[in-house]
């Protein structure tokens, strides 16, 4: 992040962004303090100061803006870190992510029982996480609580990748199937946090489920389509 490593000299936030506390609790945390290199973890970023911390939830359409690549500010900037080189906003359209200022010891309140990032689990633990789950596979790789940093696109894509029905119980895979998905998983992760978001390739699921004829990319059948987990799920009965 631009941020690492400078002094904040001025901040302005919407009053509805940061969910713990009033906007001018965040001038008067963070005017002077220096910024650390931030951790993501899954949705979450943690960004630590030499003060309280800032922790971004993304939620679907957060992000930040740095004004020296995007000099206008936005009507949806809900919050601005004033540095001296430039300003750093959090952008976010839709309002489902937010901002919590955390003390020392109040980060781990804040994040909740969130499983290891998705991107930095050893395949091991991704087996181990998974393999005793009840429910499908889906439900469980959309679980926080068991792995951060999965959604419903990133997910299907996966599944679709490693030839795994979504509805298929998450106890009745074998460790080779579970680790089909593990590599799935990283290199949709990887490719998608390149572009910021799962990208819609011809040769992926993720690129023909908005299209009208929804057809998969592999074989050519037509995609299945259901609520699985509470998601719109898509998928190809003939090939996984
Ligand atoms: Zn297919």
């Amino acid at each position: 992040m631009r941020a690492s490593g400078k002094r904040v000299r001025r901040v302005t936030c919407d009053r509805n962004i940061l969910r713990n506390g009033a906007p001018e609790s965040v001038s008067r945390s963070l005017i002077g303090a220096t910024f650390e290199k931030p951790k993501r973890w899954g949705k979450w970023l943690i960004c630590a100061t030499d003060r309280p911390a800032l922790i971004f939830h993304f939620g679907m359409t957060g992000r930040f803006v740095w004004s020296g690549d995007d000099p206008e500010p936005h009507p949806h900037d809900r919050m601005t870190l004033e540095f001296s080189d430039g300003e750093l906003r959090y952008r976010d359209q839709r309002k489902f992510g937010g901002v919590w200022l955390a003390g020392a010891h109040e980060v781990g309140d804040i994040l909740g029982p969130l499983g290891p990032d998705a991107l930095e689990v050893t395949e091991d633990e991704f087996i181990a996480r998974l393999e005793r789950r009840r429910g499908s596979i889906k439900a469980a790789l959309m679980n926080q609580k068991v792995l951060a940093g999965l959604g419903n696109l990133t997910v299907d894509e996966s599944l679709w990748q490693a030839r795994i029905p979504p509805r298929k119980k998450a106890s009745s895979l074998s460790k080779r199937e579970l680790s089909a998905i593990y590599r799935a998983c990283q290199k949709v992760l990887r490719d998608s946090s390149k572009e910021g978001l799962v990208p819609a390739k011809r040769t992926w699921l993720t690129g023909a489920r908005n299209r009208s004829d929804r057809r998969c990319p592999r074989c050519h059948s037509g995609l299945e389509r259901a609520t699985v987990s509470g998601r719109t799920t898509f998928w190809c009965s003939r090939c996984q």
